[in-house]
């Protein structure tokens, strides 16, 4: 039911650009006051604007309260200092979506960069960790909240090419099982939701900026839109209380 979303606050990592974009539009619209959280400036303030559009169309007195946070997932101190680039009226957050992350290159074993190595884990593990530390402390305290993290079919299936995105959703896996077991028995929820194939940025940033490359993945196929895992997630935000969607996969009809 889409009104237990009406006046919660949710903290969307990712927020700038495909499915973080999209989730915070629906939020938006669905009378929720949404943070958005990314690197890029610009990108933010446009899909801030467009959460702004999004509450206003729906008509709903509760929400329409957004703040668009500069930040890097990837450094702690950034991570650290997080409310002090939040307005107060919009610190006590109860829905996380872990979302930022990314996969550079599809090199082989042997010709992965460490930095291309470093880059990953620290936003697709290490980043995911930290926003979720700062925010779980504040869950406990209230005893409620609900962490989503944006895992993938990668974190399921290795493929090759592959090996250290897939080893950063492997973690993202094993990191929000252990969560949600230590949550247990509190009202604190915890969501794994894990995507197949979606078309967004994901692949430009994989083949490094070359567009062509990146439209072959979708070639012969049908993939997933942002707004599809978006509403996947506000699904399982919007559930009873008792309720917890501990891990979904969401797939094109035509992939295998
Ligand atoms: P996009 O590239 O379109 O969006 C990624 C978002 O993450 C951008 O808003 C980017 O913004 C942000 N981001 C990246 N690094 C950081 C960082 N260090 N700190 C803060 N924000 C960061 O990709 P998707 O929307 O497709 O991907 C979103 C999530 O879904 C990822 O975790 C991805 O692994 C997962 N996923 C995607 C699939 C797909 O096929 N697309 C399939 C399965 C899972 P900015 O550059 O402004 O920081």
């Amino acid at each position: 039911n889409a009104s237990r979303l009406l006046g919660k606050t949710v903290l969307v990592t990712g927020a700038s650009g495909g499915i973080g974009a999209a989730t915070a539009v629906l939020f938006a619209k669905g009378g929720a006051n949404v943070i958005l959280l990314a690197r890029r400036a610009d990108a933010l303030a446009k899909v801030t604007e467009a959460c702004v559009d999004a509450h206003k169309q729906s008509g709903l007195q509760q929400g329409g309260k957004f703040a668009s946070v500069q930040l890097d997932v990837s450094d702690l101190d950034e991570v650290t200092a997080l409310w002090s680039k939040v307005p107060q009226e919009l610190r006590d957050v109860d829905i996380l979506v872990n979302n930022a992350g990314f996969v550079l290159g599809v090199e082989h074993v042997g010709e992965i960069s460490r930095a291309d190595i470093e880059a990953m884990f620290k936003t697709n593990v290490y980043g995911l960790i930290s926003v979720t530390q700062l925010l779980v402390k504040d869950f406990k305290a209230k005893q409620s909240g609900h962490v989503i993290n944006l895992g993938s079919i990668a974190g399921r299936e290795p493929y090759a090419g592959g090996s250290i995105y897939t080893a950063t959703k492997h973690a993202v896996n094993a990191f929000t099982g252990s969560l949600l077991r230590e949550l247990v028995n509190t009202p604190i929820r915890v969501t794994e939701i894990q995507p197949g194939m979606v078309e967004t940025e994901f692949s430009i940033v994989r083949y490094r900026g070359d567009e062509q490359a990146a439209k072959k993945v979708y070639e012969g196929l049908d993939p997933l839109t942002a707004e599809d895992v978006a509403e996947e997630i506000v699904w399982a935000a919007s559930r009873p209380p008792h309720v917890n969607i501990a891990e979904t996969l969401i797939f094109p009809v035509n992939q295998a």
